[in-house]
C-alpha cells in the first residue's frame, strides 16, 4: 500500500486527504495539520462566496462541478454550513465566451442561472452607477460556505476513516520524500503533497525545493452592520467590490489588494484600503454604516501564475496542492477529486 503524506490542514490539505481516503485505504493517508497557524490561515478568514460562474473557463468548470456536488450532498452542505442566498456577478459587458460559460453552468445546475442587462439591474435598484454595457450573471442556487467549518469536520471524518491526522508543524520536506515533523520522528513516504497555503514557499525553501512560481498576497475585507436590504452574495468586476450578508445582521465587503509577497500570519489590515472599500460600497450599493462600527479583516493567500488550486509536481513524488489565488473555497471539491485521482494513478 503506498504511503501518502499531505502537509497542511487548511481546506486544500484536509479536502485532498479526504478525497485520497475515497481511493486508497485510510491507513495510507497521513495529514500533518500545522495547528499553530490555523487561526491565521486563509481557510479561517475566507469569505466563502460560492457560485458556479467564473469568467475563466477552467475555474468555471471546477466551480460548477464543486457547487453541483455540494448541492447533491446533504452531508457536505451541512459540514460546510452552506447558505443559499443567490449570487450576482457583474461584468463590464458580455464577453465572447460568456454565453458558453452560462450554458456550462446551466448544464451542471439546471434552472439556476440567467443574465440581466444593466437596465434590468437598475430597475431592481440594488446597484448604482453601473456602466451602460454592464451585464449581471445571476445564480439562484449559490451563496456561501464556511471553509473553516468544512475543514474542521473533515479532520474528524479523516480520523474516523483510519487516516493519521497529526497536529503540529512540519519542519522540512526533503526531495526524497522524507517528512520531518517538529519534535517528531522523520518518516519516508511514496508521495508528499505540500498544501501549506501561503506557508508553502518557505517550507519548500528550507530544503532547496523550488516554489514553482508561487507568491503570497494579502486579501482584505470589512465586516460591518447591515444597513437596509443589501445585495445577496455578489462580485462587481466594474468596481472590484464584492460582498455578502454575514452572520448576525452584518455584511462582508471587500476590494482586491495589490499587497504581494506578504509573510503569512502578519497581514495587518491596511486602513487606506478599508476607506476605499467603504467609499466604493457607498457609491455602488449605498452602504453607509455608522462610524466606528466596521472591522477590517486581512489574511494572506497563496497565488500561482496559472491561477487555481491544483496538484503541481515539483520533484519525483513531491507535489504542491495550493495556489487557490483567492478562490479555492468554491473550487476545492472538484480540484481535490481530480488531484487525488491523478496522484494515486501516478503511484500505480
Ligand atoms: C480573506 C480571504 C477571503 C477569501 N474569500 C474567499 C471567498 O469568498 N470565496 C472563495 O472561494 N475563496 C475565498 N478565499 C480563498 C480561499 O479561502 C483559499 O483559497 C483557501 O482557504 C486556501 O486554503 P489552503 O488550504 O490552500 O490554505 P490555508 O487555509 O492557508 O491553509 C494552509 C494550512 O497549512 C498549514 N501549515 C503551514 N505551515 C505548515 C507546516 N510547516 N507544517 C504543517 N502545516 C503547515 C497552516 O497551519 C494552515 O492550516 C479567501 C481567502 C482569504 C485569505
Amino acid at each position: 500500500m503506498p504511503r501518502i503524506a499531505v502537509v497542511g490542514g487548511g481546506i486544500a490539505g484536509a479536502m485532498l486527504a479526504w478525497r485520497l481516503c475515497e481511493v486508497v485505504k485510510g491507513g495510507a493517508v497521513h495529514l500533518f495539520t500545522g495547528e499553530p497557524h490555523r487561526w491565521a490561515d486563509a481557510s479561517a478568514a475566507s469569505g466563502g462566496l460560492t457560485r458556479a460562474f467564473e469568467p475563466d473557463p477552467a475555474l468555471c468548470l471546477e466551480a460548477a462541478d464543486s457547487l453541483a456536488e455540494l448541492q447533491s450532498s446533504p452531508a457536505l452542505r451541512e459540514w460546510a454550513s452552506y447558505r443559499e442566498t443567490g449570487s450576482v456577478y457583474l461584468l463590464p459587458g458580455l464577453g465572447p465566451g460568456t454565453a458558453g460559460l452560462v450554458e456550462l453552468v446551466r448544464s451542471r445546475i439546471p434552472g439556476s442561472i440567467s443574465v440581466l442587462t444593466a437596465e434590468d439591474l437598475s430597475a431592481r435598484g440594488t446597484f448604482r452607477g453601473l456602466p451602460e454595457e454592464s451585464v449581471a450573471v445571476v445564480e439562484k442556487r449559490a451563496g456561501y460556505v464556511s471553509p473553516n467549518a468544512l475543514r474542521d469536520r473533515l479532520l474528524v471524518e479523516l480520523a474516523r476513516s483510519g487516516a493519521s491526522v497529526v497536529d503540529g508543524q512540519v519542519d522540512a520536506v526533503t526531495r526524497d520524500g522524507e517528512v520531518r515533523p517538529a519534535g517528531g520522528v522523520p518518516a519516508r513516504f511514496d508521495a508528499v503533497v505540500v498544501a501549506a497555503g501561503a506557508w508553502t514557499q518557505s517550507l519548500l525553501a528550507r530544503t532547496g525545493l523550488s516554489d514553482a512560481g508561487l507568491r503570497t498576497k494579502a486579501i482584505q475585507y470589512v465586516l460591518g452592520p447591515s444597513v437596509g436590504t443589501g445585495p445577496s452574495a455578489f462580485v462587481d468586476e466594474t468596481s472590484g467590490l464584492y460582498g455578502r450578508a454575514y452572520a448576525e445582521g452584518r455584511v462582508l465587503l471587500g476590494l482586491p489588494t495589490d499587497r504581494w509577497d506578504i509573510t503569512p500570519g502578519t497581514a495587518p489590515a491596511d486602513p487606506t484600503l478599508t476607506s476605499r472599500i467603504l467609499d466604493v460600497a457607498a457609491s455602488r450599493i449605498g452602504y453607509r454604516p455608522p462610524a466606528g462600527e466596521v472591522k477590517a479583516v486581512a489574511a494572506v493567500e497563496c497565488y500561482h501564475p496559472t491561477g487555481g488550486l491544483s496538484l503541481r509536481p515539483l520533484a519525483r513524488g513531491i507535489y504542491t496542492f495550493t495556489g487557490g489565488s483567492g478562490g479555492a473555497g468554491k473550487t476545492v471539491l472538484a480540484a481535490s477529486r481530480t488531484a487525488a485521482r491523478s496522484l494515486v494513478r501516478s503511484l500505480r
